[in-house]
């Protein structure tokens, strides 16, 4: 089972226990905020032609118990627990479950959070929802190309050029080294 799974109890108690930004309390910034993309107000994300479709059923038999959760149940994987937080190599990261380029190892940083955290994503490679549950206002991260879900974005970095932290699972994630033939 995926045992590496935050409970959803955990998540706001997680969530709200770091960084210098109450997450719960709906501090964005006025202006500047996620230089990103577009912020959809819902759930769904409009479809794209390029969007990759799959059923859970085709998902399920393509990824681990955890993967599944994360990526398409929207779980979140307990910190620390991550591959990638200490990736500091040359390269990039990609959607695990569709491959699509998001970020690049320039914008991550060391946010000791407890999972991998970049400063910017790649243009237009992810969408961003806004998400109400476990009783806080949070920005939620997916892959533009498959609509899985990676993580949270929060204003909460200003010792990063964007003042973003882009904060996601590592089981969302495959790293891809400079060099290295993917
Ligand atoms: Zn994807």
């Amino acid at each position: 089972m995926a045992s590496d799974l935050l409970p959803p109890s955990e998540v706001g108690r997680l969530a709200s226990s770091f960084g210098p930004g109450s997450l719960a309390t709906g501090t964005m910034r006025d202006s500047g905020a996620y230089r990103a993309r577009t912020l959809f107000q819902g759930r769904e994300s409009p479809l794209s032609p390029n969007k990759i479709v799959k059923t859970d059923a085709e998902w399920r038999a393509q990824l681990t118990d955890l993967e599944f959760a994360v990526l398409r149940e929207a779980g979140t994987e307990r910190p620390w627990t991550g591959e990638l937080i200490d990736e500091k190599r040359d390269g990039v990261f990609r959607c695990r479950a569709c491959g699509a380029q998001l970020f690049e190892s320039g914008t991550k940083f060391d946010s000791h959070c407890g999972w991998p955290s970049f400063y910017d994503a790649d243009p237009d490679s992810v969408v961003l929802l806004e998400d109400r549950s476990h009783g806080m206002v949070r920005t939620e991260v997916r892959c533009a190309n498959c609509d899985s879900h990676l993580g949270h974005v929060f204003p909460d970095a200003p010792q990063t050029p964007t003042g973003d932290r882009y904060c996601i699972n590592s089981v969302s994630l495959t790293f891809d080294e400079v060099g290295e033939d993917a």
